[in-house]
């Protein structure tokens, strides 16, 4: 199958205002600009070295909205700031003042989802419920980021049941800060290769597709 030909299937599949985000972690340029020219514009990077130089050779494609999907260490966050319209892996408190004070500096007011976990999982970073609630006043103060939404990635080996359980979880959350707090959370980011079928049917506003567009990557 064809790069166009999967999008084709997974556009069939979805309905056209959810955003399709294309992960071209460990892919070509050649696979981006196959995916560029089907039509797709946003594209999903977690390296900051990696995508920049991508970036490099993709400065004719000005319309490209660049997404950030990576954990952000400190020293790189400025480089991220200054390249990507959206960061999907705000995962900490610390990275969300950094980040809001270093946008205050350059005037770039990136487009931010906070990483939470609904389930624990050590191998992840983000909030836990409790934790992004006990944080949530703090974040009200960032006026220089836009905190948009909320990011998930599920836990590996889960059911179908669970993967409905713990996307909806993440929409009610959602739902309830934006009720209880002065964030506007519209934008759910959730749903990988594997699971975004079922993150559509709970209300995902953004999907982070890579192997079923681009194949597996090495
Ligand atoms: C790699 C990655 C994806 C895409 O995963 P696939 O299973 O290849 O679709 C989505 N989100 C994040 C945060 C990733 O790191």
């Amino acid at each position: 199958m064809t790069i166009a030909e999967n999008l084709d299937k997974i556009m069939g599949q979805i309905p056209s205002d959810i955003r399709l985000v294309a992960v071209t972690k460990k892919k070509s340029v050649a696979a981006i600009k196959e995916a560029y020219n089907y039509g797709i514009r946003d594209f999903a990077e977690s390296r900051v070295q990696e995508a920049l130089e991508k970036q490099e050779q993709l400065q004719d494609y000005q319309d490209i909205c660049w997404h950030f999907i990576g954990h952000i260490q400190t020293n790189k966050a400025k480089k991220v700031l200054e390249n990507f319209h959206w960061i999907h892996s705000v995962d900490s408190l610390k990275l969300a003042e950094y980040l809001d004070k270093l946008a205050a500096k350059t005037f770039i007011s990136p487009h931010v989802c906070l990483q939470v976990k609904i389930l624990p999982d050590p191998n992840k970073y983000g909030w836990t419920v409790e934790e992004l609630w006990q944080d949530l006043p703090e974040l009200e103060s960032f006026k220089h980021i836009k905190i948009d939404g909320l990011m998930t990635i599920l836990p590996l080996g889960l059911s179908q049941v669970e993967c409905l359980d713990t996307f909806e979880k993440t929409k009610k959350l959602a739902t309830k800060i934006t009720e209880k707090s002065s964030l506007q959370l519209k934008e759910l980011s959730m749903g990988m290769s594997n699971d975004y079928l079922l993150a559509v049917e709970k209300g995902a506003t953004m999907i982070r597709l890579g192997t079923i567009i681009f194949g597996e990557r090495d």
